[in-house]
């Protein structure tokens, strides 16, 4: 008869994507006493955690889709370096993404996404402090507030009732006017007619070190990193089967897809609808950029923003629809790094670098947190969080952790949940 300590160890969660979504649930589980196998097609971090803005966007509650945004995208469409751009060969594709989109800018659907929004984006906030102690990573964030700049008065009139509906979710706000501006960023250009800080915001060091040091932890910790291409999953009693690129297969008791934009595939091959984009995101960042800025500020017309981090200013935004496998556009860089000029005019360019990362961008703005109904071993969701991955990723995490033991979520996830795609 075989002794107890002849038993197979238990099997582990396997988790679909080493970028911070994955990163932060392997850690969660494994607080759960949970073992972990953590497989990505390329080292941990290297797609959209790896260059992003690096903002922990605390006070970001409400979607991208909004009342009116509807007739700007026309204007924005033509200019070909704007805010905004979609490559007409990918529009069929996009079409019921953008219906949906369209839908989600209603006056309800803004309610109804911020009541989902703020709830996590403020577990995430609490859980971040403790998520960068426990892993040494505590000097890297730096809890400094953001500033949004306004040029003209109807642009700052016009974020008037978002600033409201930020009130009334406890997300305090401070509007400064010229003269306070300019005492407080003195290297930016006169040229702004009002200002509004939010101090429930942060910023890291380096998002793609963050992620690094995660999954370096994660490891330490006893996680098994795969590398390799999951190519399908395949759900039977008490355990599921990842068929890997090149043959191989690894086996768990659990799947988690985090597998960022590319999560759609995988779930659609298991028969769901999903409505999940890729939004490009574009950036350089700048050594020694000859200027200061006291932290992450962001232009309401120009819709980009300026990140300080430790590695260098990084200028960056832009929303592109192209697919997952289009070529980057680069000079969306050099048009984003002209209008910064105007702003800060001793910004010096020298020695820069540039970076197209792909955005997870759901329709509502609303990421993926559920489990897949159906028999078979459990396949857990997170994915699609848009602008806000690196935000919200630890309250993401501690929800998947609860659904993978079966506990109730910290907050309500009935408004993450796959079947509002249906
Ligand atoms: C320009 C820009 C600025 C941004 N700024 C901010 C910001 O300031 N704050 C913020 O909160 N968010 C920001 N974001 C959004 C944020 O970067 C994303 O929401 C977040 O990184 C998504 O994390 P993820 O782990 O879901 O996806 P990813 O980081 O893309 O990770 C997905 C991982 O899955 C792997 N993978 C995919 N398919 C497979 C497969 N089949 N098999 C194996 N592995 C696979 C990939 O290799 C990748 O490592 C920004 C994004 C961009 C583009």
């Amino acid at each position: 008869m075989p002794s107890p300590a002849d038993a197979a160890p238990p099997l582990p969660t396997l988790v679909v994507g080493a970028g911070i979504i994955g990163v932060c649930c392997a850690l969660a589980l494994q607080e759960r006493g949970l073992s972990v196998t953590l497989i990505d097609a390329k080292e941990p971090g290297q797609e959209a955690s790896f260059g992003n803005a690096g903002c922990l966007a605390a006070s970001e509650i409400l979607p991208m889709a909004a009342p009116g945004l509807a007739w700007k995208v026309p204007r924005w469409l033509l200019d070909p370096l704007g805010p905004l751009a979609l490559r007409p060969g990918h529009l069929p594709a996009l079409i019921p993404w953008l219906l949906r989109f369209l839908r989600a800018g209603t006056p309800q659907g803004v309610i109804a996404a911020t009541a989902a929004l703020a709830p996590l984006a403020d577990l995430s906030w609490r859980l971040w402090p403790e998520l960068a102690r426990a892993h040494g990573l505590a000097g890297d964030i730096h809890a400094q507030g953001t500033l949004t700049l306004y040029e003209t008065d109807a642009a700052f009139q016009a974020d008037a009732a978002a600033r409201r509906v930020q009130a009334e979710h406890g997300i305090v706000s401070e509007i400064l006017t010229p003269g306070a501006l300019a005492e407080r960023e003195p290297d930016l250009a006169p040229i702004f007619r009002h200002g509004v800080f939010h101090p429930r915001y942060a910023h890291v060091s380096d998002p793609a070190h963050i992620t690094a040091k995660l999954a370096e932890r994660a490891v330490a910790r006893g996680a098994v990193l795969v590398r390799g291409r999951v190519l399908g999953i395949e759900r039977g009693a008490g355990r599921a089967r990842l068929r890997l690129e090149g043959g191989a297969s690894l086996e768990g008791a659990r799947v988690v897809i985090a597998a960022g934009a590319w999560s759609g595939a995988l779930c659609r091959a298991l028969g769901h609808r999903v409505l999940l984009e890729s939004e490009r995101g574009y950036n350089t960042t700048l050594p020694d950029p000859g200027v200061r800025i006291g932290c992450p500020i962001s232009s309401a017309e120009g819709k980009f923003m300026l990140s300080p981090l430790d590695i260098g200013l990084r200028i960056g935004g832009a929303a592109e629809f192209a697919g997952l496998t289009a070529p980057a556009n680069y000079r969306r860089c050099d048009a984003l790094l002209t209008v910064a000029k105007r702003f800060l005019p001793g910004l010096r360019d020298a020695g820069g670098s540039r970076w197209m990362g792909q955005r997870p961008s759901t329709p509502d703005s609303l990421p993926v947190i559920d489990a897949l109904p159906g028999d078979g071993a459990g396949v857990l969701l997170a994915f699609g969080h848009g602008h806000l991955g690196l935000t919200n990723a630890p309250g993401t995490a501690a929800m998947i952790a609860a659904l993978a033991c079966g506990e109730t979520a910290p907050i309500d996830a009935g408004a993450f949940s796959l079947s509002r795609f249906a």
